[in-house]
């Protein structure tokens, strides 16, 4: 990372002085990867947040990822971490495109952090923008890492269509799984409120009713209600083993679920 950013820091005449400090930027890292791995991040970034929030280098630091590594020689680099973002997909809603990178440890706090690749997540703008710039040592609301938390296999998003005045409506909501921990699951509960997940759902479902509503309508009245119950299972499991806990997986298990929308419920959505 330093490297790509070679020539900016020369020209500012930082170039030796963060070449010192790279054995120590190494070991930060390392101390990171480990920590993560074990599920201790939030424990080491507690311990960290009063040394590195008050680093002389803080600004010349900061100033690198945003001038050099951004916007500067480091830019090939930026693109191949949001690259590595599975479909192109924002990694922390799932909707929006990896349009940036975000500091899953944030700099102002952790500078010492602000050029490390484990510390830097694909995200889409909004998804970025959504996350505090404070750190927060609260353990609930612990932003889910891409890279070292994992959300399983087993389904916890969900979603019900709800029979609402004039039509019907689809509603989002987070059910973790039995053996998750009471933190893990705060955690979950807290992700799905702090980035508005219900209403980024709520919206692409509504898109995607709009346009099944002809192939459902049509398939009920060729085939009835069981045979469009059953397709739309066959749709929502396709779904799940690419994205077990996707909006549209949701989407399709909530509609297959609903007797109203099999039934010719899709015509009043
Ligand atoms: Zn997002």
């Amino acid at each position: 990372m330093l490297n790509a950013c070679t020539k900016w820091l020369a020209k500012q005449g930082w170039d030796e002085a963060f070449r010192g400090r790279l054995p120590e930027l190494v070991e930060t890292q390392e101390r990171y990867r480990v920590a993560a791995e074990a599920g201790q991040l939030l424990a080491l970034l507690i311990s960290e947040v009063g040394a590195q929030s008050v680093d002389p280098d803080k600004g010349r630091l900061n100033a690198t990822y945003d001038r050099a590594f951004v916007g500067g020689g480091g830019r090939k680099l930026y693109d191949a971490i949001k690259a590595a973002a599975i479909h192109g997909s924002c990694t922390v809603c799932g909707v929006g495109e990896a349009s940036t990178l975000d500091h899953h440890a944030p700099k102002d706090s952790f500078p010492l952090l602000a050029l490390t690749p484990l510390n830097l997540v694909p995200a889409c703008g909004p998804c970025n923008q959504g996350k505090s710039k404070n750190f927060s040592t609260v353990a609930a609301e612990e932003p889910f890492h891409p890279y070292f938390d994992d959300l399983g296999a087993v389904r916890w998003l969900y979603a019900d269509v709800c029979r609402v005045a004039g039509g019907g409506a689809v509603e989002f909501s987070v059910r973790p799984p039995a053996d998750w921990s009471k933190i893990k699951a705060e955690r979950l509960f807290h992700h799905f409120t702090r980035h508005k997940l219900g209403k980024k759902y709520g919206y692409q479902a509504s898109r995607r009713l709009a346009t099944r509503r002809r192939k459902d309508t049509r398939l009920l009245e060729s085939s009835g209600a069981e045979v469009l119950r059953a397709t739309l299972i066959e749709d929502a499991d396709s779904c799940a083993v690419v994205d077990p806990n996707g909006w549209e997986t949701a989407l399709l298990y909530a509609l297959a679920d609903s007797d109203w929308y099999i039934n010719g419920g899709m015509k009043e959505i």
